[in-house]
């Protein structure tokens, strides 16, 4: 019996997830034999590709596929993923074993189901039936499939950078790039809602500190280094960053305004009129809050290694998520002006964010248009600020527009992103395929 589509692309999906492509800050701990069992499998599932395409190995384990159009002054798509999942985590929590790829009532369990190897298993299914039909585009066509996206800004080696170096040596040099962000989504009004990113935000990872003497916890004395730390701390929460509007998220709070009724129709629909109460609502509301200014946020924090020692270095680790227009160096800067008591500060890791990009372009109304055809004319079609950073920063400077957007619809069947249980509804496969495949007929060079 043959397999329906919904059956191909789910068995594809579960012998990738078998793949375990697990980053690693150390990239010499990478167990890269699944990268290459991985390469078979693709290989082996998109013949046309592999017929049709250059393949360009990039880095340790990169892939960049090209499509000669003979038009090199068009300007080439280029559909990016990337390959490596983080850790499966505790393991006891997961009801399916993270790398078995089981299916069970129309569910794909497993580390990497819904980031991001349902992605380019949506890219690779969508060109490979595309060229099989006959398809041939008049622009150049790429997919790069990055292996360190999970690591970007501890690593420095990156897979993400080595993809943007090979189509800058091939003499590329504007491109429109998709990469993971948002999805389509209902809300509980039954809006559907296809959250399209036009920026990102930018992870830049600092380290609070100070060396002291250290000392028996009997004698402390009234003050110590560890209460210092929490001082800075508790100043740094009680001074967050100013709230201020940028064109994206300005157009994000005018999307958001349809959805809404009453007086946040009012507000989200003026922004800049109703700037005050803008202001209060996000005090209130975590991812309000985190579109409207750059967070500063401790994570991790390190005294002694048994109680009865006053540590000779105490140490907090702040995660901070950089608004586009704002550089660590400035945040750096105003982390310094809320230290007292010795502490210091320094950058660990992180790039500064990249300029975010405005909905007022064709290429968007692009996207706009292969949604609908996709999805249908119901779906709204919002602009948006992700909230984390992918890959495709690495791109912006040979990019003319990039969209972070996964061509998925999403329910509440879906498990988290690199949480436990993560896992994706069989269902849902064809729709990306689908959008990828729409993608490439719509756009014009
Ligand atoms: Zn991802």
């Amino acid at each position: 019996m043959a397999f329906t589509e919904e059956q191909k692309l789910t068995d594809h999906l579960q012998h990738f997830i078998a793949c375990q492509t697990i980053s690693n800050e150390d990239l010499d701990k990478v167990d890269w034999r699944e990268f290459t069992k991985l390469h078979a499998l693709l290989e082996a599932y998109y013949p046309v590709i592999y017929k049709l395409f250059e393949v360009i190995p990039v880095g340790r384990a990169g892939l960049l596929f090209h499509y000669d159009s003979g038009h090199p002054e068009k300007t080439p798509l280029v559909l990016s993923a990337h390959q490596d999942v983080v850790e499966p985590g505790a393991l006891e929590l997961w009801k399916k074993e993270p790398f078995s790829g089981a299916y069970e009532d129309g569910i794909i369990w497993g580390r990497g189901t819904t980031d991001c190897k349902h992605l380019f298993l949506a890219e690779m299914e969508a060109v490979e039936a595309a060229f099989s039909d006959g398809f041939r585009p008049s622009y150049d066509l790429y997919i790069a499939l990055g292996y360190s996206e999970e690591i970007y800004t501890i690593s420095g080696e990156d897979g993400g950078r080595l993809l943007k170096e090979a189509l800058a040596a091939r003499g590329v040099h504007q491109i429109v790039l998709f990469d993971e962000g948002g999805s389509v989504t209902t809300d509980d009004k039954g809006h559907r809602i296809a959250h399209v990113g036009l920026g990102d935000k930018s992870q830049i990872v600092y380290e609070l500190y100070k060396d002291g003497t250290g000392g028996h916890s009997s004698v402390p004395g009234l003050h110590t280094d560890m209460g210092a730390l929490a001082r800075c701390i508790v100043a740094l929460e009680d001074h967050p960053r100013p709230y201020k509007l940028t064109d994206l998220s300005r157009g994000q709070l005018k999307g958001m305004a349809k959805l809404e009724t009453g007086d946040k129709q009012r507000i989200f629909s003026d922004p800049d009129r109703y700037w005050d109460e803008v202001c209060e609502l996000a005090r209130q509301d975590a991812r309000l809050d985190a579109l409207l200014h750059t967070t500063i946020c401790v994570t991790m924090a390190q005294g002694a290694q048994q109680p009865n020692v006053i540590p000779a270095h105490v140490s907090a680790t702040i995660s901070a998520r950089v608004l586009p227009g704002e550089t660590g160096d400035e945040i750096l800067a105003y982390i310094q002006q809320h230290l007292t008591g010795g502490i210091q500060v320094r950058c660990v890791s992180g790039i500064d964010p990249v300029n975010e990009d405005t909905p007022d372009s064709e290429e968007f109304r692009l996207v706009e248009q292969t949604i609908h055809d996709v999805y249908g004319d119901d779906v709204i079609v919002m602009p948006e600020l992700m909230l984390f950073a992918t890959d495709s920063r690495y791109y912006k400077d040979i990019a003319k527009h990039i969209f972070l957007f996964s061509g998925y619809e999403q329910d509440d069947t879906w498990g988290p992103m690199h949480g436990v249980n993560e896992r994706i509804p069989a269902a849902a496969l064809p729709g990306s395929r689908n959008f990828f495949r729409r993608l490439m007929e719509n756009y014009n060079a």
